[in-house]
């Protein structure tokens, strides 16, 4: 059997870590870094095997993505947005849309994004503001999504509207390029995750093909737990992004403080307060990873609790990943501050984790309502 996770961490190593520093510096998407991924085949795990896939599933989604988020988180996110919008059109999209997408990641190249939360309605991401007028063939959209990941980058971005008056629920797709969708690039200042591009992305008098319009019809899909499948793949995804990233903390704090020599040859490592703090690290890194194994494997076996398992792995990971990336901070001293070496750059990317969508403190509510027998909305 494939081993997803060796694979990616091969390619990560060699494609992502180097240019981890860089990226950030220079606050640009990696393009060529995700021409790679593409051209390396990535983009097409998820696709089913009749369509020439991998067929693969929840498990090596999170096995691909936390590989990329240990080289950079930036780029273990971009690759999981995509997963999960694509995870959302196989579902529930037409077969004339699926065709369209899996013939572009398989033979293009291309890569999608998701574009939900909003200003108004921040980390709620499922109380839509955008304005949808429907006609026979078409449909025009106005409003704006707050913080896109790989705006103005990928090929496809799946945007959510309120549900629709006769249909019920539903999300559009909407190809780079149409008339009326617009990036203000300017305005993404992220304080870590910089590779990211997170910015703004506009939609004025945009027109659509009704085609692009992915109803969300959860029995005919088979959904079985209160959040739809695309919200299961991007919690996982999360996990694993910030699982990934607790790990490399761990190992940059380790190898600043067996680097860090005092005169006299003694280094931060014979400090015995700090052998603490380093085993504290591997012990967040370790209890983040098993959780996500845990959680995944709960939820590809279809557990009845495989939700707030896949929950409160997503709570761990970011949680320990804060945490280690403050005790990080610590260990890496003076110098880090000063931003020599990776830890200061580890610790703004690890302040992303509790904020986005599912947010911790909003999960953490799920999990409690789950678990105490109470609906979720
Ligand atoms: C690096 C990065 C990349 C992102 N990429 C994308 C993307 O590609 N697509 C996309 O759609 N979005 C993206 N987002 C947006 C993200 O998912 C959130 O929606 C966004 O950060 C919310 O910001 P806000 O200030 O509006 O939050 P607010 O809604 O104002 O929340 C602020 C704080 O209050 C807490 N809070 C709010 N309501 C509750 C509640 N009921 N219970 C407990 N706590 C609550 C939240 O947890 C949060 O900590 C990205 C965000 C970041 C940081």
């Amino acid at each position: 059997m494939k081993d997803y996770y060796r694979w990616a961490k091969e390619f990560s190593d060699k494609h992502i870590a180097p240019y981890a520093d860089e990226i950030d510096r220079e606050g640009k998407f990696p393009k060529e870094i995700f021409n790679k991924i593409a051209e390396e085949g990535f983009f097409k795990i998820l696709v089913p095997k009749e369509f020439g896939g991998e067929g693969a599933g929840i498990k090596e989604h999170a096995q691909v993505t936390q590989a990329f988020a240990e080289g950079t988180a930036t780029a273990g996110l971009c690759y999981t947005m995509s997963n999960v919008a694509l995870k959302f059109t196989l579902t529930f999209g037409r077969d004339e849309i699926k065709q369209q997408v899996v013939k572009d990641i398989m033979e293009n190249n291309k890569f999608m994004s998701l574009a939900r939360s909003e200003f108004g309605t921040g980390v709620h991401v499922f109380n839509s503001q955008m304005q949808v007028e429907n006609h026979e063939d078409y449909s025009i959209m106005n409003g704006s999504k707050s913080m896109i990941t790989s705006a103005n980058h990928a090929s496809y971005y799946l945007i959510s509207v309120p549900a629709d008056e006769k249909r019920g629920p539903v999300n559009w797709l909407v190809p780079y390029g149409t008339e009326g969708l617009e990036f203000s690039e300017s305005d993404w200042k992220g304080l870590g995750m910089r590779g990211n591009n997170s910015c703004p992305m506009h939609m004025k008098d945009m027109k659509l093909d009704n085609k692009y319009a992915i109803y969300i019809d959860r029995q005919k899909a088979n959904q079985k737990y209160p959040v739809n499948i695309d919200v299961i793949y991007f919690m996982a995804g999360l996990t694993a992004v910030y699982t990934g990233l607790g790990k490399t903390i761990y190992e940059a704090a380790k190898a600043h403080a067996l680097n860090r020599k005092y005169p006299g040859d003694k280094t931060l490592a014979n400090i015995e307060t700090v052998l603490l703090h380093i085993s504290h690290l591997f012990n967040n890194a370790f209890v983040a990873e098993s959780a996500l194994n845990a959680a995944t494997e709960a939820m590809a076996n279809e557990e009845p609790d495989a939700f707030e398992k896949i929950m409160t792995a997503r709570v761990t990971a970011s949680l320990n990943c804060v945490d280690s990336a403050n005790l990080g901070m610590r260990i890496g001293g003076g110098a880090a501050y000063n931003s020599k070496g990776p830890l200061s750059r580890l610790m703004r990317d690890a302040l992303a984790a509790p904020v986005m969508f599912p947010s911790v403190d909003v999960l953490r509510n799920w999990v409690g309502k789950i678990i105490t027998g109470q609906n979720l909305m």
